[in-house]
């Protein structure tokens, strides 16, 4: 890969390894359009980090990216196949709630299972994987448990379990530590990049928390009125903003 300037790197140029390319897309509700002729590709295995102020489109893109949402122009590659058209549940692809909306009335166990269930994979297999995930997320021993009688963090992971347990080759989060106090939240951070690290899976993360962003991310996106304003490593978009709004959201004070 080649190294350019911070800056004159366009969102979308790593073409080369891209695993998701989102070209030109453009999602419009109405007479509004909140996302607008977007593109990006982001590597095999990239922890890639959304940020932007509250209604700049990046919930929206992800759901277009989980087939959730319709696309109103534009493409999404995912591995050199076309996934436009595809029906989310055919997508290999997973996206985890800012509201885990865990089931109250299961077990940790059964709702990791519940997806594998619906997607009637054997019961033996079902058993196997639910351990080994819930295991990764060091929450086996809570398997008995009902989501109430967990704390916060035990739930979001308990979440990430239900989203890892199917596989997904594309992990989508949106905001996953926003119900988190601060605290808990630098735990979980730390937790979820080791996680992400040893499943190698690619991910895609809504954040409103530039810190988060800056800590976990391979890169980043900086998102305004449905358009990406900057993208780059952390430490390029923190040392060359390429404007007074993207300095002013990361906080540096070039
Ligand atoms: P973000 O996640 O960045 O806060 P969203 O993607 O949720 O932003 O929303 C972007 C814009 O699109 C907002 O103005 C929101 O009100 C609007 N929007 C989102 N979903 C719908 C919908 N289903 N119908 C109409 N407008 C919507
Ligand atoms: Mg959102």
């Amino acid at each position: 890969m080649s190294v350019s300037p911070a800056g004159a790197q366009p969102a979308g140029s790593r073409d080369d390894d891209a695993f998701l390319r989102i070209e030109h897309v453009s999602k419009q509700f109405g007479d509004t359009r909140v996302v607008r002729d977007l593109s990006l590709a982001i590597g095999r295995g990239e922890l890639f980090a959304l940020l932007g102020s509250s209604g700049s489109g990046k919930s929206t893109l992800l759901r277009m990216l989980a087939g959730l949402e319709t696309v109103s122009a534009g493409r999404i590659w995912l591995d050199g196949q076309d996934i436009t058209d595809m029906p989310a549940y055919r997508r290999p692809v997973n996206m985890m709630f800012q509201s885990y909306a865990l089931f109250p009335h299961m077990s940790v166990q059964a709702n990791v299972a519940f997806g594998l269930k619906q997607e009637g994979v054997a019961r033996g297999e079902i058993a196997e994987r639910v351990a080994s995930t819930l295991e990764l997320v060091q929450m086996a021993q809570y398997a008995g448990r009902k989501p109430a009688q967990l704390s916060g963090g035990q739930q979001q992971r308990v979440a990430l379990a239900r989203s890892l347990v199917k596989r997904p080759r594309l992990l989508l989060l949106d905001e996953p530590m926003s119900a988190l106090d601060k605290k808990i939240r630098q735990q979980t951070q730390i937790e979820l990049a080791r996680i992400l690290e040893q499943v190698g899976v690619t991910c895609v993360m809504v954040t409103h928390d530039q810190e988060e962003a800056m800590t976990l991310a391979d890169r980043l996106a900086i998102m305004s009125e449905g358009e990406i304003v900057q993208c780059g490593t952390p430490h390029d978009v923190y040392e060359y903003p390429n404007s007074r709004f993207v300095a002013g959201f990361i906080g540096s004070t070039n």
